[in-house]
Formats: structure tokens, C-alpha cells, sequence
């Protein structure tokens, strides 16, 4: 997948379409263009033991978001509220939105 293939912004709503989160709804924490990989808040759990430390006297669990593919997620319209499939517009002043391709509404506003 081209990288300027990837709608996904920060904050941006998405669906798990792919993976061991399939259905589940989060917001996007972080995009990493290079290596087509996003962090979505409470997708893809990773539980870690933690030893005990200054900090954190008893250790215990951690639970820690790790990145996914983006190809693995959808963005969601706000309107339609299902996964929306996204083209881009391009504005008079030259500036680029995303519109969903169901129902028109702009993603970016
Ligand atoms: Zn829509």
C-alpha cells in the first residue's frame, strides 16, 4: 500500500477490520507514515508484568497499546456511523479534505 494512500489522521475515529480487535471502535493516538502503522487508545492490548520498582512498588500488570496496520482499520463517518469509505476534495483555496464516498459529509471540519 502507497503511503499517501492512508486517510488516517490523529484523532480520527476508526473501525478494527482486521486482527484480534475486529469490530471495536477507538481514536487514533499516533500515525507513523513510514511504517504504515497507527496507535489506536484501547486497540491491541499488549499486557506486560512489570517488576517491582521505585515507582511502582508491588510491579503488577501494565496494559499498553501497541501500533497496528493501518490497512487494518477504517475511518469512521461521523454521519453515516459506519466505516466510511473516504475520497479526497479538493477545495478552492487548494486545500485538500476528505469527503465520505456514502453520504459527502467532510471528515476534516
Ligand atoms: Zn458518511
Amino acid at each position: 500500500m502507497l503511503a499517501n494512500k492512508c486517510y488516517i489522521k490523529k484523532e480520527d475515529k476508526v473501525k478494527v477490520i482486521a486482527g484480534k480487535d475486529k469490530g471495536k471502535i477507538g481514536k487514533v493516538l499516533k500515525v507513523n507514515r513510514k511504517k504504515s502503522r497507527i496507535l489506536v487508545e484501547k486497540i491491541n492490548i499488549v499486557k506486560r508484568h512489570s517488576r517491582p520498582s521505585q515507582q511502582n512498588r508491588q510491579g503488577g500488570i501494565i496494559e499498553k497499546e501497541m501500533p497496528i496496520q493501518w490497512s487494518n482499520v477504517m475511518v469512521m463517518c461521523n454521519k453515516c456511523v459506519t466505516p466510511a469509505r473516504i475520497h479526497m476534495q479538493q477545495l478552492e483555496d487548494g486545500n485538500k479534505v476528505r469527503i465520505c464516498a456514502k453520504c459527502g459529509e467532510s471528515l476534516d471540519t
